[in-house]
């Protein structure tokens, strides 16, 4: 499932193919969508917002297209009414001169005003979203100690959309192994140094994923495994997938459980009780 830096990246080929263009055509594939394609017709798109796993497509006359991608939503951008070869079903198309946006298989799409988009069920309740709100460590670490989270171990609360929005699996064993938390942890078990450095992770790999095609590992070591011949998926994270390798740091076998019926890593001595 795409996590929050594999949304807003999908969300940016949206945005540079649909922004500064006027719309020519909107396709809704759902009947009770169908009355808003006059509606959206021959506007402007402002821009794309993510909030955890959904976007919230901007139109300049005061309404917002909901779509959350679940399982099997899938963006693609091609030239003008250019289709891609595929069996997925076609949701939600828009048009312009130059581009198609297509949206395939999701079926939580939904027409708002922009002043209900606050209130929606999905909306209301996720939590920040570090990637497209300015969300500081200080903030987070607030929020580490908030009643409604600080007695919930850790790997359920960073799969909880609520919590941190788009944090995914990937990024949850790879926050807990750079705060160097053990994942039978609580907020409330920890130190205060811990609590400020999972804040820090959480904001700096949520980025860095963004920003390097979903690297969580140090990027010179990385770029070094990378220029020596390692594959993909043996350079790409610290912990993630890589049960029964070393452990970067220390050597130490690391080691794969399941929470919250999910796989997670993490390493026995980097991150001890
Ligand atoms: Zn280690």
């Amino acid at each position: 499932m795409p996590e929050g830096p594999e949304i807003r990246k999908a969300a940016d080929y949206v945005e540079k193919a649909v922004v500064g263009r006027e719309v020519l055509d909107v396709f809704f594939a759902f009947e009770h969508l169908q009355d808003y394609e006059e509606v959206l017709k021959g506007r402007h798109i402002l821009r794309i917002d993510t909030k955890g796993k959904a976007m919230l497509t901007r139109f300049d006359n005061g309404y917002t297209v909901y779509s959350h991608n679940q399982l099997y939503g899938k963006w693609y951008t091609r030239n003008a009414y250019n289709y891609p070869k595929t069996n997925r079903q076609l949701r939600f198309a828009i048009h312009n001169e130059k581009k198609s946006a297509l949206l395939y298989s999701a079926s939580d799409i939904e027409v708002l005003r922009d002043e209900e988009v606050e209130d929606h069920p999905f909306i209301s309740k996720v939590g920040p979203d570090i990637l497209s709100e300015e969300v500081t460590k200080d903030q987070l670490v607030e929020r580490f100690q908030d009643k409604r989270f600080y007695r919930r171990k850790w790997t359920s609360l960073l799969l909880d959309q609520a919590f941190i929005g788009g944090i995914g699996n990937y990024l949850r064993s790879e926050i807990l192994f750079v705060a160097g938390i053990h994942p039978d942890l609580r907020p409330m078990d920890c130190t205060a140094e811990q609590l400020d450095k999972a804040a820090q992770a959480s904001i700096d790999l949520m980025w860095q994923s963004y920003q390097h095609k979903g690297i969580t590992n140090d990027l010179e070591l990385a770029e070094k495994l990378k220029a020596e011949g390692a594959k993909r998926r043996d350079y790409r994270h610290w912990v993630f997938n890589r049960d029964g390798k070393a452990c970067r740091i220390d050597g130490t076998e690391i080691v794969k459980i399941q929470a919250g019926s999910r796989r997670c890593y993490y390493c026995p001595t980097c991150q001890s009780k």
